[in-house]
């Protein structure tokens, strides 16, 4: 595995796909600048060395070239965060692009417009990832969200660089991080789902049935595993042309020595609102026009359990509707559990766009080892998948 400790930048432009798909509000300013923080320590290395950064990305979905996406609204906040005036070029490739990097120092950034205004991007395009090759010396692959897509500026570009591609410091530390939950992981191992529905996180159980000690199973996709137990769920989601999936990952558990822990009890409401009526019971004897919408109190105690005597931490999705404050409990107390293990000595992951909202909402981001900050990408390194754009550095 190639990073960039392996290359000294001096006097060579570094051309670094980052992942820059911030949040804008309505006044195109950013709300979360989670990501290019993250960006940060692979261009002050390079800039360190006495190199300069071409950083391209995209923005959003944008058809063509839509002005609420440039990536011009977002230079100053790019600044701020690095601390280093950025320079900016409207466009991706062409000869005003060809200008910006020739007159680019040692030490300078520049900022290229959404990769994403060409459809080409996405595509995967040769022979444009091949033009966006010609702006660098040595090609650095940051983006990590964007890792499990075959377009041009993420996988296709690497082809140009021969040996002279790596790393940035952001995915390697994404790659190491699940490898350790996963391949080099002190046990017992638990991973902890949860999320809306099993039919998301099928390809991750499966994968990691014989990689785990312990698999919590928590939010929505906990009834479709009780309703194929015999339990009544009531009005609560549930997956009907999964409940033999259901069984059969219980029997597969089984078989491998794999515990799988189902919340015993559930805060269950009237209606699918904060404002609704709750009332706390057995996970199997949930009334008719009752839906469980989090997990409940000696749930919670007993995840406590196996949390604290885990080494390895896997956590992906929340255990409950987190974003309604009523049923925000259930998470909020797994995230403490966590953090008290974390504390203690193990090493905890969290990843999955939900998972990772709860965290920073709860105030956990920072008492847990690894944030992820790639949602399907990390799924689908979690389902045992080989990334596109992890390959293409690799080969
Ligand atoms: P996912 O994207 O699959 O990780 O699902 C995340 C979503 O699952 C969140 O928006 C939660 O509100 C939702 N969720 C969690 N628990 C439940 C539940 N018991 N019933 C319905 N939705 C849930």
């Amino acid at each position: 595995m190639k990073t960039l400790n392996d290359f000294n930048f001096e006097n060579k432009k570094a051309i670094i796909r980052v992942d820059f798909n911030v949040p804008l509000n309505d006044k195109l300013q950013v709300t979360d600048t989670t990501r290019i923080e993250a960006a940060k320590s692979t261009i002050i290395k390079v800039l360190e060395d006495g190199g300069s950064c071409i950083l391209m990305s995209h923005l959003g979905r944008p058809k063509g070239k839509e002005d609420q996406f440039s990536l011009r609204h977002i230079v100053d906040e790019v600044t701020n965060v690095l601390g280093v005036q950025v320079q900016f070029v409207d466009d991706c490739i062409g000869d005003k692009v060809t200008q910006a990097v020739t007159n680019l120092e040692n030490g300078e950034i520049l900022l290229l417009e959404n990769l994403r205004f060409y459809e080409e991007e996405k595509k995967g395009d040769v022979a444009f990832a091949e033009k966006l090759s010609k702006l660098g010396d040595i090609y650095v692959n940051d983006a990590f969200g964007t890792a499990h897509r075959a377009h041009a500026s993420t996988t296709i570009i690497a082809q140009f660089f021969n040996d002279k591609k790596c790393f940035g410091n952001l995915l390697a530390k994404e790659i190491e991080s699940i490898h350790k939950v996963l391949n080099d992981n002190e046990k017992p191992v638990t991973a902890i789902l949860g999320g809306a529905k099993v039919s998301s996180k099928i390809g991750v159980i499966e994968n990691i049935l014989d990689k785990v000690d312990h698999i919590i199973v928590g939010g929505g996709m906990t009834f479709t595993f009780i309703k194929a137990l015999g339990g009544n769920i009531g009005n609560s989601l549930v997956e009907d042309d999964k409940l033999a999936l259901a069984l059969e990952i219980l029997n597969k558990a089984k078989a491998k020595n794999t515990q799988i822990h189902l919340p015993v009890d559930a805060v269950i409401a009237d209606d699918f609102s904060n404002d609704a009526n709750t009332q706390i019971v057995d996970t199997t004897k949930i009334p008719e026009g009752w839906m469980g919408l989090d997990c409940g109190p000696q749930t919670s105690i007993n995840f406590a359990k196996v949390i604290a005597n885990s080494k390895t931490i896997l956590w992906n999705g929340p255990l409950g509707v987190f974003e309604m404050d009523n049923f925000a409990t259930g998470t909020i107390e797994l995230g403490k559990s966590i953090a008290k293990a974390t504390k203690n000595g193990a090493f905890s992951l969290v990843g999955g766009g939900d998972s990772v909202a709860a965290v920073k909402q709860f105030g956990f981001a920072n008492k847990v080892s690894y944030v992820s900050t790639g949602g399907g990408a990390m799924l689908e390194m979690l389902e045992g998948k080989s990334l596109p754009g992890i390959e293409a550095i690799s080969n």
